[in-house]
């Protein structure tokens, strides 16, 4: 069995000092926020409410849940809508 870690290792650390991070989406939150992981160093950024990314602290995962709750509400709403308005 291969073990697994989250933590990064020092190549992957040195290797985004150089090269910089590279961020993949892991988190489609909203339209405009998602959260991203570098797939190097395991860095966390999210998009803030300026629309700018931010490191993603334990308070913004628990913003974006809620934010993510209420958009899936919101989308549902909207799917329900459309659907009363064909069927009528
Ligand atoms: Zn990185």
């Amino acid at each position: 069995m291969k073990k697994t870690t989250n933590k990064p290792t020092f190549f992957s650390k040195m290797y985004c000092n150089v090269f910089g991070h590279d961020y993949q989406v892991t988190k489609k939150v909203t339209h405009h926020v998602k959260e991203y992981r570098c797939c190097h160093c395991k860095k966390e950024l999210t998009t803030n409410s300026n629309g700018k990314l931010t490191e993603l602290t334990a308070t913004f995962k628990e913003i974006n849940d809620v934010l993510a709750f209420m958009y899936s509400r919101k989308i549902s709403r909207i799917r329900q809508k459309t659907y009363r308005t064909n069927a009528a």
